[in-house]
């Protein structure tokens, strides 16, 4: 776990500790982060390619998001590490507590807390986004990271399979600014240089980031993305994208990482394997959420368990395509 920690470092208070786990995004350099970093060679590893028709539908509970509509407690910093632009907030700089989620198909009674977020983009438009969804990669997507509370810090909570949890979200281009997302990007100029930060003095709230939409969203088992590509993330990616438009896209492309433009700091493809990928879909059958009732309270496993069956109906279609889960 000890690379793991040093990740964690970085995500965190960056700067001094991110030449250490040098990584990069070009093909070739993507190719060799197993030789460095077991893990990124695994057989649950993030992004994936995410398909409606290929995903089971259940009628799963809303994500539940408290604390969004708040203004983050100060201070928060905005870092270039010169693999992406990463928010962070401090910790015990407030007495309130900072915002979290629960539900979905995470653990009964048990809540994640915001750790911070960061960005993934293309240098062109027509790519950036880690995760593809129906074939579609948008131009950028921000994760959020998320503690379970249970654990007392990232290290720790790295190391237990139900440790973390990753919202994904997908930024569409457009024509017209979103206002929404403004404190945060007016300070990308500070930021030009790698390894430097900049202390936020605008009002930051998390909802100006969430679509409109939270309805849809996709969960999965699956890895950090950047090494060490822990393999202890609960995946939630919601289906709907937030708007951002050609001119401020560009604000993240003016970013250095030292050697050149910061861009295309996305992973490629990893393939799915044997890992189920559940889609919320309210309307998927009122059967459904009495099926499944007492096992998404319980534990995200145990719907694992119970879905075997649904997994050999599925291989048994499997030549027709013809996709059951769907019903
Ligand atoms: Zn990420």
């Amino acid at each position: 776990m000890q690379a793991t920690f040093v990740w964690f470092i970085i995500g965190t208070t960056c700067i001094v500790q991110s030449s250490t786990a040098y990584f990069g995004y070009k093909k070739r350099q993507q190719h060799i982060w197993p030789r460095k970093f077991k893990e990124c060679g695994g057989k649950m590893q993030s992004p994936i390619a995410l398909s409606t028709s290929k995903s089971i539908a259940l009628s799963l509970p809303a994500l539940e998001m408290i604390g969004f509509h708040d203004v983050l407690p100060h201070p928060i910093t905005l870092t270039n590490n010169g693999h992406s632009v990463a928010l962070n907030v401090v910790k015990n700089s407030t007495h309130h507590r900072l915002p979290y989620i629960f539900g979905a198909i995470l653990n009964e009674n048990q809540q994640y807390e915001l750790e911070g977020l960061h960005f993934h983009w293309g240098n062109k438009n027509n790519r950036g986004s880690e995760h593809v969804l129906n074939d579609m990669r948008y131009s950028m997507e921000m994760h959020i990271i998320h503690r379970n509370i249970a654990y007392s810090n990232m290290a720790d909570a790295s190391a237990h399979e139900d440790g973390l949890v990753v919202l994904g979200i997908f930024f569409q281009v457009q024509e017209s600014d979103n206002e929404m997302i403004n404190p945060i990007l007016k300070h990308l100029p500070s930021i030009q240089w790698i390894n430097t930060e900049v202390i936020l003095n605008t009002s930051v709230i998390l909802n100006s980031f969430i679509p409109k939409n939270t309805e849809t969203y996709y969960t999965y088992r699956g890895s950090l993305t950047t090494p060490p590509c822990s393999e202890t993330i609960t995946w939630v990616i919601f289906s709907t994208p937030v708007s951002i438009s050609f001119k401020q896209m560009t604000r993240f492309r003016m970013l250095s990482n030292g050697e050149d433009k910061l861009g295309d700091n996305y992973r490629k493809l990893q393939n799915i394997g044997k890992r189920k990928v559940y889609v919320r879909n309210v309307a998927a059958s009122k059967i459904d959420l009495k099926k499944y009732k007492l096992d998404i309270g319980s534990a995200f496993w145990s719907i694992e368990r119970i879905d075997w069956v649904r997994v050999i109906i599925d291989l048994s279609n499997k030549i027709q395509k013809n996709d059951v889960e769907q019903r």
